[in-house]
């Protein structure tokens, strides 16, 4: 390994001795400076990231401003990792939760700071200090972070980028400083890191892909399903874990939805990124727009019909496009992460559930009914870590975000992410 690597490694585990024993409230106060900071330099950071991976300025900019406000709740929150006494008949009854050390962050290019921001804060809020393995393309965005926790006061172990490509990550989780590793990616490079991970008997969490439905049923409101599933599937040019991939649509207003939803997606023109009002870019890398046409094709090979045709108009960019998939298509077993949606069409409630939960993931399904029963129904046979019901997806502080199946374990934003690197001591005894 790099020695100036080892070295920040090592700088990291000294720091974590002296952070682990500030108290929550004195680390708040910092959580706090540093979402000030971001909230009034959202124009600079959000430049950042388009230049780094095309997003749109005004969607990057909402992205810093949503970093702000997670840092903000946490900032907020109450300290549930105070030692909390258990009724026992002994003297001694107490959980006590010791932050395990040393985090690995192993974070990709679609949100460069929202990404890092969500597992790092809680991570750290929770006396863990953090080493960040951005993606290749985004050591600026790493670089920039790390800036704004040194000038929000936190000393320099707390957070650290590191700068190095995805062959070095198995020799940093297995440095013995490191003691867990949180990877938000693809399938495959979770698997590689959480075996390396396994290995080593190192704790780690994982938010991988996903190919969420985005259902319309026939009592919907059928104008705002379609405008609001049109920046599901597009916002962030397609290149979001959660957004929606799949329409699954009520036979019975498919005639008149269709129509509305394809009127919707064509006001998706790519521009230019750095102009406010754009509302769709280019993808990140020329090579995963030649994925997503391999996909394209694939899907086609295999049966799906065009509906709007997937058009590629530079090395990364698209005209957006919309296939009909039927059940079966093997394209339905893979996450699509560009400006390319599925339609697929279904006589009941059941079998839109069924469709639905044919998939190997499980991130994040929206439903569009007005009727309780039926959204019960979906709440309880949709396997997925959220349920939106009349809303798209989009993550909130407040609530748990995290995957099931394919999609990945542990648990990001909340409370419950306080949790997720600390060790519960148990203290019991007379
Ligand atoms: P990726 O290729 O898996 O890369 C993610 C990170 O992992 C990068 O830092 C990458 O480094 C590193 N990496 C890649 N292969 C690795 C390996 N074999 N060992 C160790 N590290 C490795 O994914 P991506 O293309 O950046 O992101 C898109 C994927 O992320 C999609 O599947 C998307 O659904 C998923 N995602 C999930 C969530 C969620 O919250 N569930 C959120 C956003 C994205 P290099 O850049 O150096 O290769």
């Amino acid at each position: 390994m790099e020695q100036l690597i080892e070295n920040k490694l090592i700088k990291a585990d000294q720091t974590f001795s002296e952070w682990k024993k500030t108290p929550f409230e004195e680390r708040q106060k910092l959580i706090a400076k540093m979402a000030g900071i971001l909230k009034s330099n959202s124009e600079k950071f959000g430049k950042i990231i388009t230049k780094e991976m095309n997003k749109p300025i005004s969607q990057s900019i909402a992205e810093i401003e949503k970093c702000a406000l997670m840092m903000n709740y946490y900032a907020d929150t109450d300290n549930i990792l105070k030692p909390e006494k258990v009724d026992s008949e002994y003297h001694y009854s107490e959980i006590h939760y010791i932050p395990k050390g040393v985090i690995l962050g192993v974070m990709p290019w679609n949100f460069p700071f929202w990404q890092v921001l969500r597992f790092a804060t809680p991570a750290i809020l929770a006396g863990n200090t953090v080493v960040l393995k951005h993606a290749s393309i985004c050591f600026g965005s790493g670089n920039a972070i790390e800036k704004i926790f040194w000038e929000a006061g936190f000393a320099e172990g707390i957070f650290q980028n590191l700068e190095v490509g995805h062959k070095e990550v198995k020799e940093i989780l297995e440095h013995d400083a490191v003691k867990g590793v949180s990877l938000t990616g693809s399938g495959r490079a979770g698997g590689e890191v959480a075996s390396i991970a396994g290995l080593n008997v190192k704790k780690s969490l994982l938010e991988l892909g996903g190919s969420d439905a985005f259902i319309i049923l026939d009592d919907a409101d059928l104008n705002e399903a379609a405008k609001v599933g049109a920046q599901a599937r597009l916002q962030n040019c397609g290149q979001t874990c959660v957004a929606a991939k799949r329409f699954i649509i009520d036979e019975k207003i498919e005639e008149e939805f269709l129509p509305k939803f394809i009127e919707e997606y064509k006001k998706f023109v790519p521009g230019d990124p750095m102009n406010k009002e754009t509302k769709l870019a280019g993808m990140a890398r020329p090579d995963l727009a030649d994925d997503l046409e391999n996909q394209f094709k694939k899907a086609l090979e295999n049966g799906a019909e065009i509906i709007i045709p997937l058009e590629r108009i530079s090395a990364n960019e698209f005209k957006p496009g919309l296939i009909r998939v039927q059940e079966g298509n093997p394209i339905l077993q893979e996450e699509l992460f560009g400006p390319l949606g599925m339609v697929m069409v279904a006589k009941n409630d059941a079998e839109v559930l069924q469709m639905a939960n044919d998939i190997p993931f499980g991130l994040s399904n929206s439903v569009w009914t007005k009727n309780k029963d039926r959204q019960l129904f979906f709440i309880e046979g949709l396997e997925s870590g959220t349920v939106n019901i009349n809303r798209m997806t989009s993550s909130d502080p407040r609530f748990p975000f995290g995957g099931t199946k394919a999609s990945g374990y542990g648990t990001e934003l909340s409370l419950i992410a306080l949790k997720e690197f600390v060790t519960p001591k148990t203290i019991v005894g007379n």
